[in-house]
């Protein structure tokens, strides 16, 4: 078989992983869109290095857009095969695509817009306006794609070819794929009767922490010979082992209760935000949540908080423990999610104290942003951190000691409320809890090769040496576009 690496090759995003087997069949593991400002990426995505009309299927691992952004692109140039997935990874791709897409189409018109103005006399014949790379309606035609598998359950993809999904404790749904595949091993030739035998394949997607709230811990995946392995946190550690529910209660205490003020939470809608809301049900359980409103102001989170009640299974001991005498672990007397626009306006004249958990996680749109707008100049208000911010995002803007003042919908605006980070929520082991994963999983002599992706190339190259310590052997990055033979 054949390896092509077509993205995420010492990079982040756009995870994309073609095999093509010794008996033709052609598997794309992942489909992941390439993310960043604008419009700037929009060439790499159109450029997806296969024919997507002679590609048999895709074996999805989890539901992140840069895991599987792409694929209502592919079913739209021409792409007949299968989706394997989770069924939770299903369901939340039904969610997120389509938000991906609207989001796309909203983009598209406001550069169309723009570029109009600049052109006021436009060339004949040279083509301006740009399209989506994909709309809500080829997200429909996309979704019937979609063929589920839950965890644990060996099934045939081909006569000569099994798929394995174990759960990764990433987001809800993300699975571990194990493949094997029947076919001939050179080594054996002449020497055996039958020189075919099955090899196994494992790629890794995205590998979660060790302890989450919400998530089991990454479970233990079955024996391969060849692994590809992600590396986001290849060169670090997290500095936190658990968010503990002590570390949000001093924050909504500090900020509502002797400030008197809002606690503003910019949070990424699915995974963030129930886990969030989730040790908020858990304090407020105990008793110990001051009795105050707390506003989920978000359709999309409100959506995909459904999503994580129909998959108990899927989430870890504690969340289920706190369902037999809590049945909605993701809600609770003095908490209302919002979707109506109106409802989310009203909220800016409110002036008591109250938690406000609301998308996006880097502050860069959505309603979280009005309500930073609106708060951001106000002694008595918090805005609470809780994940990674890209450095040129106004999430990472704010956080910049001494910052005095910020620009935001345009107007300058004096920083009075207290910007605050909470580390630990994190969807990434960090590199030794993967380390430790892969070694309880794995024996390490028996794997022939490492395939380090999903990293930038620090973060890749410090993993492949920790791999080394691990005693794995023959490790590699692999550039985008290389192909390996296996
Ligand atoms: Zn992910």
């Amino acid at each position: 078989m054949k390896i092509q690496f077509l993205g995420a090759a010492r990079e982040v995003t756009g995870s994309k992983h073609l095999i093509t087997t010794d008996s033709g069949h052609t598997i794309l593991l992942d489909c992941g869109m390439y993310q960043g400002k604008g419009m700037e990426t929009d060439a790499a995505n159109r450029d997806l290095g296969f024919d997507p009309a002679q590609l048999d299927c895709v074996v999805l691992s989890h539901a992140h857009i840069d895991h599987s952004g792409l694929i209502p692109y592919i079913v739209k140039m021409g792409f007949k095969g299968d989706i394997y997935c989770t069924p939770a990874t299903r369901d939340l791709c039904a969610l997120m695509l389509t938000d991906t897409a609207f989001i796309q189409e909203q983009d598209v018109r406001t550069y169309n817009k723009k570029i109009d103005k600049q052109n006021p006399h436009k060339e004949k014949g040279k083509k301006y306006k740009i399209e989506p790379l994909y709309t809500q309606q080829d997200v429909n035609k996309a979704m019937k794609h979609f063929v589920t598998y839950s965890y644990d359950r060996r099934f045939r993809l081909f006569d000569d070819v099994l798929l394995t999904f174990t759960n990764s404790g990433h987001m809800l749904g993300g699975a571990i794929c194990s493949l094997e595949i029947y076919e001939k091993d050179e080594r054996m030739s002449g020497v055996e009767a039958d020189p075919k035998r099955w090899k196994r394949l494992t790629y890794t997607g995205d590998i979660g922490r060790k302890y989450c709230h919400i998530l089991p811990p990454p479970q233990l995946f079955p024996q391969c010979d060849y692994l590809i392995c992600e590396s986001t946190y290849g060169d670090r550690l997290h500095d936190e082992a658990e968010v503990t529910e002590e570390q949000l209660l001093g924050v909504v205490e500090d900020t509502c209760v002797y400030r008197k003020g809002q606690l503003l939470i910019p949070s990424f809608s699915v995974g963030r935000t129930q886990e969030i809301v989730y040790v908020l049900n858990q304090l407020y359980n105990d008793g110990r949540l001051p009795h105050i409103p707390v506003y989920v102001d978000s359709p999309m989170s409100t959506n995909a908080t459904q999503i994580f009640r129909m998959y108990p299974d899927d989430l870890s001991d504690e969340v289920r423990d706190t369902m037999q005498f809590d049945p909605d672990p993701f809600g609770f007397n003095t908490l209302r999610y919002i979707t109506d626009i109106r409802e989310s306006k009203a909220l800016n004249h409110k002036d008591e104290p109250c938690i406000i958990i609301s998308a996006s996680g880097m502050l860069e749109a959505g309603r979280i942003k009005h309500h930073v707008a609106n708060h951001i100049s106000d002694p008595r208000c918090t805005i609470l951190i809780v994940g990674y911010c890209e450095p040129t995002t106004l999430g990472a803007r704010i956080q910049q000691p001494g910052l005095q003042w910020i620009s935001i919908f345009g107007l300058d605006r004096k920083i009075k409320a207290q910007i605050t980070k909470i580390e630990g929520f994190s969807g990434h082991g960090d590199y030794k809890e993967m380390i430790d994963y892969l070694t309880r999983s794995l024996s390490v002599d028996k794997v022939k090769r490492v395939f380090v992706v999903h990293g930038d190339e620090n973060a890749a190259e410090a993993y492949k040496g920790h791999l080394h310590e691990a005693e794995f052997k023959n490790i590699e990055v692999p550039e985008k576009g290389e192909t390996v033979e296996l």
